[in-house]
């Protein structure tokens, strides 16, 4: 199933692994998601059962709605760690960069990335990866860089060190960049590696509620307000627009992480195909968009807002002002109108 990846690497990644504790770095993207953390955690916590030295470090924080794994792993944060972090990385032999395929995305930590002198190793699932490691896998057709990283290890000969921890890691970032398994979900392979994971006896229910039935009434309350006051829809473009300046985020006394999600409920208005999100950040504008069926949203986001993703869920940015960002966005449909009407899903 890993179609781009060829013998070679699994090959040389068994064999680096083979002798001595290797010290391993494990690094995610800005802002991690559930897959990048899951990934990291459920990687980590294999290559530490082989008996290697193993360390995540990420670029930034992570969510709350994350801070609940069995593992006890734990995760460096660079921006505030910054001295340890640099330890870690002077002596790693390997460092392994998960679900982001440019070294850009790991902002603050872009420099350590591409700096790094010894073995750099990607695995990820986003189209288009950038060269920026030795050795690349690069499987877009994958639902998460979870589903990736259990086909790998089997593909290294280490699928014996799973453990309930890791499965119960890797089974969220499943979970979370499929969305509930309510998209990506047209292989069966995604399927067999999650009913490979639950033999660990990991407790789906919980991970459920975890993940989503563990939000503030301040962030159920800025869901209302967004959806009540601030979403615009438009029929004829198939399209829909939520926008947030700082001021409303601070009303509803705003923690990162709380407008997770947000951007995907226009998707369930009938007949909606593409949905943006706009977010008022210090100095810019934070983008998210999703589509449905055909609708490319990033190569729509790498047009227009020096962003990228996946076909159906794209982020990135804007440096004009808010006003503006939101009036080029909502002048951006009638150009894509024709695209918009003929969309497939
Ligand atoms: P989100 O909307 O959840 O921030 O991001 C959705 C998807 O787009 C994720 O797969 C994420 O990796 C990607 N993405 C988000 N922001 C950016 C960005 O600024 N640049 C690029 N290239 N990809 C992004
Ligand atoms: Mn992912």
């Amino acid at each position: 199933v890993l179609e781009n990846t060829g013998n070679e690497i699994f090959n040389f990644v068994s064999e680096f692994l083979a002798g001595n504790a290797k010290n391993i770095v494990i690094v995610p993207h800005e802002n991690p998601d559930g897959d990048a953390v899951g990934s990291s955690i459920g990687l980590a916590e294999i290559l530490k059962n082989s008996g290697q030295n193993v360390c995540i470090i990420s670029p930034n924080d992570y969510p709350d709605f994350l801070k609940w794994f069995s593992s006890e792993i734990e995760i460096l944060v660079f921006e505030r760690e910054k001295k340890r972090a640099k330890e870690y990385l002077e002596k790693a032999d390997l460092l392994i960069c998960v679900d982001f395929n440019d070294a850009k995305r790991a902002a603050k930590m872009e420099k350590e990335i591409l700096g790094f002198s010894n073995l750099k190793l990607l695995i990820d699932h986003h189209p288009y990866p950038v060269n920026f490691c030795d050795y690349t896998v690069s499987e877009p057709k994958y639902s998460s860089t979870a589903e990736l990283i259990f086909d790998f290890v089997g593909k290294i000969g280490f699928e014996k060190y799973l453990n309930h921890n890791s499965a119960e890691a890797l089974y969220t970032g499943i979970l979370t960049d499929t969305g509930s398994f309510s998209h990506n979900t047209a292989r069966p392979n995604m399927f067999r590696v999650v009913s490979e994971l639950m033999k660990f006896g990991i407790n789906t229910d919980k991970i459920q509620s975890n993940i989503y039935h563990n939000f503030s009434s301040d962030r159920m309350k800025l869901l209302g307000y967004c959806l009540n006051e601030k979403m615009e829809v438009f029929p004829e473009f198939r399209s829909a627009v939520i926008s947030i300046t700082k001021a409303e985020l601070e009303e509803f006394n705003f923690k990162p992480g709380d407008t997770e999600g947000f951007v995907n409920y226009p998707l369930s208005i009938n007949n909606v195909v593409f949905s943006a999100l706009f977010i008022e950040k210090e100095g810019f504008v934070k983008a998210s968009f999703r589509s449905k069926g055909s609708f490319p949203a990033n190569e729509f986001s790498g047009s227009h807002f020096n962003g990228g993703g996946h076909l159906n869920a794209a982020g990135g940015e804007s440096k004009e002002d808010f006003d503006k960002t939101i009036e080029l966005f909502k002048q951006l449909l009638s150009k894509y109108k024709h695209q918009l009407l003929e969309t497939k899903i």
